[in-house]
Parts: C-alpha cells; structure tokens; sequence
C-alpha cells in the first residue's frame, strides 16, 4: 500500500508544538510496517536548506485562475523519504504561519499552494492514500474529491480550536467552486473554514485520543463545529498518540547532563542540581515541579497563575518554560523575582525543555482541554510524575488509581481549589519516597510509543482500500 503522509511540520525539520513530533513519530512508526510504502510531505520553509536537500521535480498548480509554480525536494532519513514543497510564497516567510504572534495574512494561499502541492505529489508517487493532518492540508480532501482521482483520504484533527478561517475571497482566490459555501461545506459563520474540508470530505477521520473524539462533539469542546462533526461522526475513531521513545530517552539523551534510568535515579537527582544551579531556584531538596507549554489559554495558564501564590507558600520550586501569548508571557515575567522559588524562562528551547523533563520531579498539566498531549508521555518517560486535568487524552494516559501504566496525580473541575487538592496529593506523594519512587520506576517501563497507535492506523487504512 503505498501512502503518503502530510503535514505542516514534521520533527527535526520544523516545529512548533506536539503536530511535529507526531507527524515525524507516528510516519516512522508506520513506514517500518511490512506491506506500507510511506513517504511524507511538507513545505519548505525559508529556515529547511535548500542545499541539504535533493531536487525531485517541478510542477504547476493551478488556483482561481492562476499558475503557481512548485518545486519538489526529497531527503531520504531514518528509512522514510520526505518530500518538501517549495513555493514562493510557502518557502520565502521568516516563519511557519506567521511572525510576532501574527499569523501571515495570505495563509489561505500558502496552504492552498500546498495542498495543491499534495495532491500533485500524491498523483506522481502514484499513492493509494494520502494521510493529511490539520487545516494545513485539509483542503486536499477536498480537490482530490473534486479532481475524482482514486486516491483515498484519512484526515487527522490534531487540535480542533486551530481551524484556518478565511475570509470569503479564499474561495475565488484558490478556484473553489461557491456550491461548498453552505452550513454544512465549507461556511463558517460567513468565512471559509478549511478544517471543514478535511471532515467533510475525508473517507476516514481520526483525532488524537479517545476522549478527544468524543469531546469535539460536545459544544464544550467542539470550538464551533461540534455539530460539524457529529455530522461526520461514523467515520471518526480516537487513537491515541504516542513519542518517540528514542528521541525522548533520558538512558540516551546527548541534551542532558546526566544520563540515566528507572535503576540509576541518583543521576536523575543530578540532572535537577545541574538545572537548578543554572536558574535563580535554589534548594534542590524542594520538590521541583515544571511547565513546559505553548503559552496558550488552552494550557491552564490562568489556574496556574491564579494558585501561584498558594503554590508557592509550600516548600517547592515552580519552574514555567514557554512561548506564546504575549499577555501569558507577561504575567509570569511579573513574577519572576517576586519570589524566590518561581521561575519563568520565556522562549522555545529544546535543549532546555529536555534538561527540564530530566531535572522534574513533577510535571504540571492543567489544561482546560487537551487533545493527546504529549508533554505528560515525555514527563513520565524521565521518572517525572504529571498532574494532570481529566481531559482528553491526558485522561487517557494518566491514572492516579491503580493503573499498570501511567500514574499520576488527576483532578477533574477546571477550577482553583481541585488543583490546589491534587497539588497536596503530589506533595503527600513526594513525601511518601517509597511509594514517589515505585511510581516513577512504574512510569520509566511502559512503552509510550506509537507501536500500538500506529497498528490502529494500518487496520484504519486497509479498511479503506
Ligand atoms: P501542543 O502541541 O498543544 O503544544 P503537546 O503536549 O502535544 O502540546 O506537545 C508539546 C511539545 O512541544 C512537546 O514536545 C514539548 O516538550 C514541546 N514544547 C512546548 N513548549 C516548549 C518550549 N517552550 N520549549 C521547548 N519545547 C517545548
């Protein structure tokens, strides 16, 4: 079966969140898998080096009257080849989708060209399916239903809230017939949706979690579309995500100081002295918990900041690592000084985030929603315990009852003084050094990985052939 795969950012090449490391992830897992001929394609984008790349081939697309002229590169590693979509006005931007928190305002045509792009591709490979994940591609979806080609489509809604909303001209501008402008195409609220693109004519729809998938179909958590969806609901399935297991392994880890595992949690013990030495906290005695998040309301920044002062008065050291809403950013920066175990790093660092995950003892979660989520995997992966929301998959990955995998500290209303229960729990649980430690030894051997995931996929995509 051949497929290709596509998205907006695939790791190492480009991120900006969790879509990245899944992408890259989740299309390793799968190309691995006897009887899948997986490639993947994305944009190339000004900061992908051209000269790192190989020339494939050279196309036309044509949108709303007009010819955009597209080049293909491919770079084959890790045993999968990846294709990368160069356009003009793809490639020539300083950023992915925007630039000081603005997203580029002719988005519609950049995704356009790609998704274009996308089904070009997939026509050359001559694929039999074309695996598309957010807005980004969503579009594909639907030229390929236009274009009648035999190539079926399975699209994956990664975050619901993040649905490429254009105003009406989108439409003429990419050559998009008005019958798809109705309630239940592509309208939204007088704009052009292109989420609504990739439900609506996708032969099969995925979310990143089971709870996610039921979620989205509740106004609470549908962002708008949940009718939409539940409208597309019977070829919707939730599975859930999974990390790389080699790139987040605190046993081979080159980004951290110490390396270790579930038998060797001294050096763990290391790796949060090193890290504490490198910030105003000090004390490495004091249970260190960590943030490390998009700084977005979806996040639970607002429950954290509101319960900062009451966290704070206990004998801990409060670490926050993020980028994102300037008025976020602002907030924390307030903070920072204002007490002497609060620390709040603004920007997107790597590096950084792993020596985070290794230095944590707990990693803070509290989103108001949360698809997968990735950052409680990876916390657990490093013997860090995650204190979760009950929601989405974050309600899927981690259990504070008995539980084979996953353990950690839930709570359930998005509200200050449940967080500030499940925060004394963890404190309970620190002090509890026997009980912390089978936790975090429990935690270090479960698989994380999308070996099981990746299995739902392939039974997903032979159902489709
Ligand atoms: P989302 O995709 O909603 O941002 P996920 O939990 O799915 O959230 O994935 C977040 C990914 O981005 C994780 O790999 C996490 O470690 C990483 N990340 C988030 N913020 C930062 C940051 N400021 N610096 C480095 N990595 C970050």
């Amino acid at each position: 079966m051949k497929v290709l795969f596509a998205s907006s950012e695939i790791f190492p090449h480009a991120k900006s969140g969790g879509l990245s490391d899944v992408s890259s992830a989740l299309s390793e897992t799968l190309a691995a898998e006897e009887g899948v001929e997986l490639s993947r394609v994305m944009p190339r984008y000004s900061f992908i080096e051209k000269k790192k790349l190989k020339p494939f081939k050279r196309a036309e697309v044509f949108l709303g009257g007009t010819c955009h002229e597209v080049n293909f590169y491919k770079l084959e590693k890790s045993g999968v080849v990846t294709y990368f979509v160069d356009a003009p006005l793809l490639s020539e931007t300083l950023g992915m989708y925007g630039e000081a928190g603005e997203d580029y305002s002719n988005n519609d045509l950049r995704f356009g060209i790609f998704a274009a792009a996308i089904v070009e591709l997939a026509r050359l490979l001559d694929v039999s399916l074309l695996h598309l994940n957010d807005w980004q591609c969503a579009l594909a979806a639907l030229f390929i239903k236009e274009r009648e080609l035999d190539i079926k489509t399975l699209f994956t809604i990664h975050n619901l809230a993040y649905q490429g909303v254009f105003e009406v001209g989108a439409l003429s501008r990419l050559g998009i017939d008005s019958k798809h402008f109705h309630s239940d195409g592509l309208e939204f609220y007088g704009k052009v949706n292109f989420l609504k693109a990739g439900i609506g004519w996708c032969d099969a729809l995925t979310s990143v979690s089971p709870s996610y998938a039921q979620e989205i179909q509740t106004p609470e958590y549908g962002c708008g579309l949940d009718g939409f969806v539940r409208l597309h609901a019977k070829k919707l399935t939730g599975i859930l995500n999974g990390i790389d297991q080699n790139h987040f392994n605190p046993k081979k880890d080159k980004l951290i100081p110490f390396r270790y595992d579930a038998n060797n949690l001294d050096a763990k013990h290391q790796n949060k002295t090193a890290f504490l030495k490198a910030t105003p906290l000090k004390d490495p005695r004091k249970p260190l918990f960590v943030m490390i998040s998009r700084l977005a309301e979806q996040k639970g920044l607002d429950l954290v900041l509101e319960s900062l002062e009451s966290l704070l008065a206990e004998k801990i050291n409060l670490y926050v690592v993020g980028e994102g809403s300037a008025s976020y950013k602002e907030r924390l920066e307030a903070n920072n000084g204002k007490y002497e175990n609060f620390y709040f790093h603004n920007g997107y660092d790597e590096a950084l985030s792993h020596q985070a995950y290794a230095a944590a003892d707990f990693m803070l979660i509290p989103s108001r929603y949360e698809p997968c989520g990735l950052t409680q995997f990876i916390a657990m992966r490093y013997g860090a315990i995650p204190l979760v929301r009950s929601v989405g998959g974050l309600k899927d990955s981690v259990h504070e009852e008995e539980a084979l995998c996953g353990r950690g500290i839930v709570f359930e209303p998005y509200a200050k003084e449940a967080f500030l229960e499940a925060f004394a729990r963890a404190l309970a649980l620190k002090k509890n050094s026997k009980k912390y430690k089978a936790w975090q030894e429990q935690n270090m051997g479960c698989d994380f990985s999308f070996a099981q995931g990746a299995q739902e996929y392939l039974n997903l995509y032979k159902s489709l052939m």
